[in-house]
Protein backbone atom coordinates (compact mmCIF):
# COMPACT_ATOMS: atom_id res chain seq x y z
CA UNK A 1 0.00 0.00 0.00
CA UNK A 2 1.46 3.20 -1.11
CA UNK A 3 1.09 5.61 1.76
CA UNK A 4 2.01 9.21 2.52
CA UNK A 5 3.27 8.68 6.11
CA UNK A 6 4.80 5.13 7.07
CA UNK A 7 2.56 2.86 8.95
CA UNK A 8 2.53 2.02 12.58
CA UNK A 9 0.95 -1.10 13.76
CA UNK A 10 0.72 -1.04 17.87
CA UNK A 11 -0.35 -4.25 19.64
CA UNK A 12 -1.53 -3.31 23.13
CA UNK A 13 -1.56 -6.45 25.00
CA UNK A 14 -3.05 -4.59 28.07
CA UNK A 15 -2.84 -6.84 31.56
CA UNK A 16 -2.80 -9.82 30.00
CA UNK A 17 0.25 -12.33 29.53
CA UNK A 18 2.79 -13.81 32.06
CA UNK A 19 6.04 -13.65 30.24
CA UNK A 20 5.85 -17.31 29.49
CA UNK A 21 3.25 -16.71 27.49
CA UNK A 22 4.45 -13.01 26.50
CA UNK A 23 7.71 -14.80 24.87
CA UNK A 24 5.67 -17.87 23.05
CA UNK A 25 3.55 -14.18 21.35
CA UNK A 26 6.32 -12.37 20.59
CA UNK A 27 8.53 -15.74 19.18
CA UNK A 28 5.38 -16.25 17.11
CA UNK A 29 5.26 -13.32 15.81
CA UNK A 30 8.84 -13.00 15.15
CA UNK A 31 8.59 -16.24 12.62
CA UNK A 32 5.24 -14.79 10.88
CA UNK A 33 6.56 -11.18 10.21
CA UNK A 34 10.43 -11.88 9.95
CA UNK A 35 9.85 -10.85 6.13
CA UNK A 36 7.91 -7.99 6.21
CA UNK A 37 8.94 -4.60 5.95
CA UNK A 38 7.94 -1.38 5.75
CA UNK A 39 5.79 -0.49 8.42
CA UNK A 40 6.64 -0.31 12.30
CA UNK A 41 5.55 -2.77 13.92
CA UNK A 42 5.18 -2.32 17.45
CA UNK A 43 4.32 -4.70 20.90
CA UNK A 44 3.38 -3.38 24.05
CA UNK A 45 3.39 -6.00 26.70
CA UNK A 46 2.63 -5.30 30.40
CA UNK A 47 5.48 -3.57 32.52
CA UNK A 48 6.41 -7.40 33.92
CA UNK A 49 7.09 -8.86 30.21
CA UNK A 50 9.15 -6.07 28.71
CA UNK A 51 12.29 -7.54 30.25
CA UNK A 52 12.42 -10.72 28.70
CA UNK A 53 10.62 -9.36 25.46
CA UNK A 54 13.03 -6.62 25.07
CA UNK A 55 15.68 -9.73 25.10
CA UNK A 56 13.58 -11.75 22.35
CA UNK A 57 13.16 -8.76 19.68
CA UNK A 58 16.47 -7.78 19.78
CA UNK A 59 17.15 -10.50 17.13
CA UNK A 60 13.90 -8.93 15.12
CA UNK A 61 14.60 -5.76 12.99
CA UNK A 62 11.40 -5.20 12.13
CA UNK A 63 9.80 -5.06 16.02
CA UNK A 64 9.75 -2.38 18.48
CA UNK A 65 8.65 -2.19 22.13
CA UNK A 66 5.86 0.14 23.45
CA UNK A 67 5.03 0.24 26.98
CA UNK A 68 1.08 1.19 28.29
CA UNK A 69 2.00 3.91 30.77
CA UNK A 70 4.14 6.36 32.41
CA UNK A 71 4.62 8.44 34.82
CA UNK A 72 5.15 12.07 34.42
CA UNK A 73 7.33 11.88 36.95
CA UNK A 74 11.37 11.47 36.67
CA UNK A 75 11.62 9.62 39.88
CA UNK A 76 11.28 9.52 43.65
CA UNK A 77 8.35 8.92 46.12
CA UNK A 78 5.73 8.01 43.27
CA UNK A 79 4.69 4.20 44.94
CA UNK A 80 3.93 1.98 42.16
CA UNK A 81 4.91 4.21 39.32
CA UNK A 82 7.11 3.51 36.36
CA UNK A 83 9.60 6.40 34.97
CA UNK A 84 10.49 6.52 31.47
CA UNK A 85 14.48 5.65 32.12
CA UNK A 86 13.27 2.76 33.61
CA UNK A 87 11.62 1.90 30.86
CA UNK A 88 14.64 2.77 28.76
CA UNK A 89 16.58 0.07 30.11
CA UNK A 90 14.35 -2.45 28.43
CA UNK A 91 15.01 -0.38 25.01
CA UNK A 92 11.32 1.00 25.25
CA UNK A 93 10.66 3.35 21.74
CA UNK A 94 6.96 3.94 22.40
CA UNK A 95 4.60 4.43 25.11
CA UNK A 96 0.53 4.68 25.08
CA UNK A 97 -0.45 7.29 27.14
CA UNK A 98 -4.14 8.68 27.90
CA UNK A 99 -5.13 5.33 26.74
CA UNK A 100 -9.79 5.43 27.69
CA UNK A 101 -9.33 2.93 29.97
CA UNK A 102 -6.61 5.09 31.95
CA UNK A 103 -9.02 8.09 31.05
CA UNK A 104 -11.72 6.47 33.05
CA UNK A 105 -10.50 4.30 35.10
CA UNK A 106 -7.74 6.39 36.86
CA UNK A 107 -9.20 9.79 36.01
CA UNK A 108 -6.25 10.24 33.69
CA UNK A 109 -7.04 14.02 32.84
CA UNK A 110 -5.67 15.78 29.75
CA UNK A 111 -3.15 17.66 31.55
CA UNK A 112 -1.29 14.51 33.06
CA UNK A 113 -1.28 13.16 29.89
CA UNK A 114 0.42 16.25 28.47
CA UNK A 115 3.06 16.13 31.26
CA UNK A 116 3.49 12.02 30.26
CA UNK A 117 4.12 13.25 26.46
CA UNK A 118 6.77 16.07 27.54
CA UNK A 119 8.43 13.67 29.76
CA UNK A 120 8.38 10.58 27.46
CA UNK A 121 10.35 13.08 24.93
CA UNK A 122 12.61 14.39 27.39
CA UNK A 123 13.66 10.67 27.66
CA UNK A 124 13.60 10.14 23.71
CA UNK A 125 9.97 8.32 23.82
CA UNK A 126 8.02 8.29 21.41
CA UNK A 127 4.47 8.66 22.86
CA UNK A 128 1.67 7.30 21.52
CA UNK A 129 -1.21 9.79 22.30
CA UNK A 130 -5.07 8.30 22.33
CA UNK A 131 -8.07 10.31 21.90
CA UNK A 132 -11.85 9.12 20.87
CA UNK A 133 -15.16 9.86 21.94
CA UNK A 134 -17.62 8.15 24.12
CA UNK A 135 -21.08 7.05 22.22
CA UNK A 136 -22.84 9.20 24.34
CA UNK A 137 -20.88 12.52 22.88
CA UNK A 138 -21.19 11.00 19.65
CA UNK A 139 -24.99 10.50 19.85
CA UNK A 140 -25.49 14.46 21.28
CA UNK A 141 -23.11 15.61 18.39
CA UNK A 142 -20.06 16.23 20.59
CA UNK A 143 -17.67 14.26 18.88
CA UNK A 144 -15.75 17.23 17.40
CA UNK A 145 -15.41 19.16 20.38
CA UNK A 146 -14.45 16.34 22.33
CA UNK A 147 -11.30 15.96 20.36
CA UNK A 148 -10.41 19.30 19.87
CA UNK A 149 -10.11 19.46 23.80
CA UNK A 150 -8.47 16.03 24.28
CA UNK A 151 -6.07 17.06 21.41
CA UNK A 152 -5.33 20.46 22.88
CA UNK A 153 -5.16 18.91 26.21
CA UNK A 154 -3.09 16.20 25.70
CA UNK A 155 -0.54 17.26 23.04
CA UNK A 156 -0.26 21.17 24.97
CA UNK A 157 3.96 21.85 25.31
CA UNK A 158 5.13 20.03 22.61
CA UNK A 159 7.35 21.65 20.29
CA UNK A 160 6.86 20.60 16.27
CA UNK A 161 9.58 18.86 16.31
CA UNK A 162 8.76 16.45 19.38
CA UNK A 163 4.63 16.26 17.68
CA UNK A 164 6.24 14.56 14.25
CA UNK A 165 7.79 12.44 16.26
CA UNK A 166 4.24 11.42 18.60
CA UNK A 167 1.65 9.51 16.62
CA UNK A 168 -1.76 10.14 17.65
CA UNK A 169 -4.48 7.20 18.25
CA UNK A 170 -8.14 7.95 17.33
CA UNK A 171 -10.00 5.31 19.66
CA UNK A 172 -13.60 5.91 19.80
CA UNK A 173 -14.88 4.65 22.79
CA UNK A 174 -17.60 3.10 21.74
CA UNK A 175 -15.36 0.62 19.33
CA UNK A 176 -13.12 -0.83 21.92
CA UNK A 177 -13.25 -3.80 22.52
CA UNK A 178 -17.31 -3.90 21.12
CA UNK A 179 -16.29 -5.60 17.99
CA UNK A 180 -17.98 -2.20 17.29
CA UNK A 181 -15.86 -0.79 14.18
CA UNK A 182 -15.97 2.61 12.84
CA UNK A 183 -16.85 2.69 9.50
CA UNK A 184 -14.57 4.00 6.68
CA UNK A 185 -16.36 7.05 6.61
CA UNK A 186 -16.56 7.55 10.88
CA UNK A 187 -12.53 6.96 10.69
CA UNK A 188 -11.42 9.09 7.43
CA UNK A 189 -13.60 11.62 8.99
CA UNK A 190 -12.23 12.32 12.64
CA UNK A 191 -9.00 11.31 11.36
CA UNK A 192 -9.19 14.47 9.03
CA UNK A 193 -10.33 16.60 11.60
CA UNK A 194 -7.69 15.54 14.33
CA UNK A 195 -5.14 16.66 11.33
CA UNK A 196 -6.93 20.03 10.88
CA UNK A 197 -6.43 20.52 14.67
CA UNK A 198 -2.59 19.90 14.31
CA UNK A 199 -2.49 21.70 11.81
CA UNK A 200 -3.54 25.09 13.65
CA UNK A 201 -1.81 23.77 16.87
CA UNK A 202 1.21 23.37 15.06
CA UNK A 203 1.62 24.15 11.51
CA UNK A 204 0.73 22.05 8.17
CA UNK A 205 3.58 20.49 7.74
CA UNK A 206 3.94 19.20 11.15
CA UNK A 207 0.07 18.16 10.34
CA UNK A 208 1.31 16.22 7.35
CA UNK A 209 3.92 14.29 8.90
CA UNK A 210 2.14 12.94 12.00
CA UNK A 211 0.57 9.69 12.11
CA UNK A 212 -2.75 9.16 13.33
CA UNK A 213 -3.77 5.55 14.46
CA UNK A 214 -7.12 4.03 14.26
CA UNK A 215 -7.87 1.69 17.18
CA UNK A 216 -11.56 0.22 18.18
CA UNK A 217 -11.95 -3.70 17.03
CA UNK A 218 -9.60 -3.93 14.20
CA UNK A 219 -9.08 -7.68 12.73
CA UNK A 220 -7.78 -8.79 9.79
CA UNK A 221 -11.17 -8.82 8.03
CA UNK A 222 -11.35 -4.84 8.75
CA UNK A 223 -7.95 -3.86 8.42
CA UNK A 224 -7.08 -3.30 5.23
CA UNK A 225 -9.85 -1.37 4.41
CA UNK A 226 -9.06 1.17 7.68
CA UNK A 227 -5.62 1.26 6.71
CA UNK A 228 -6.21 2.41 3.20
CA UNK A 229 -8.00 5.42 4.07
CA UNK A 230 -5.59 8.47 3.33
CA UNK A 231 -5.80 10.01 6.79
CA UNK A 232 -5.47 6.63 8.84
CA UNK A 233 -2.03 5.96 9.26
CA UNK A 234 -1.96 2.44 11.42
CA UNK A 235 -3.65 0.87 13.88
CA UNK A 236 -3.76 0.46 17.73
CA UNK A 237 -4.71 -3.06 18.17
CA UNK A 238 -5.99 -4.64 21.61
CA UNK A 239 -8.41 -7.69 21.61
CA UNK A 240 -6.61 -9.20 18.26
CA UNK A 241 -3.01 -8.57 19.07
CA UNK A 242 -3.08 -11.47 21.65
CA UNK A 243 -3.11 -14.27 19.39
CA UNK A 244 0.07 -14.52 16.68
CA UNK A 245 -2.84 -15.35 13.81
CA UNK A 246 -4.47 -12.13 14.18
CA UNK A 247 -2.19 -9.59 14.57
CA UNK A 248 -0.03 -10.77 12.03
CA UNK A 249 -2.55 -11.03 9.57
CA UNK A 250 -3.69 -7.56 10.46
CA UNK A 251 -0.15 -6.41 9.47
CA UNK A 252 0.28 -8.91 6.28
CA UNK A 253 -3.61 -7.26 5.14
CA UNK A 254 -2.76 -3.39 5.68
CA UNK A 255 0.55 -3.59 3.70
C1 LIG B 1 -7.54 -0.70 22.51
O1 LIG B 1 -7.81 -0.99 23.64
O2 LIG B 1 -6.67 0.15 22.28
C2 LIG B 1 -8.25 -1.36 21.44
C3 LIG B 1 -8.28 -0.79 20.28
O3 LIG B 1 -8.88 -2.54 21.76
P1 LIG B 1 -9.66 -3.52 20.75
O4 LIG B 1 -8.80 -3.68 19.52
O5 LIG B 1 -9.82 -4.79 21.51
O6 LIG B 1 -10.96 -2.86 20.42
Amino acid sequence: MDKERKLIIAGNWKMNKTVAEALDLVNGLKRELANVKDVDIVVCPPFTALCEVSKSILSAKNLSLGAQNMSEQNMGAYTGEIAAQMLKEFSVRYVILGHSERRMCQAESDELIAKKARAAHAASLKPIVCVGETLTEREAGRMEKVLETQVHGSLAGLTKDQMIETVVAYEPVWAIGTGKTATSQQAQEAHAFIRQLLVKMFDDAVARKVRIQYGGSVKPANARELMSLPDVDGALVGGASLEVRSFADIIKNSI
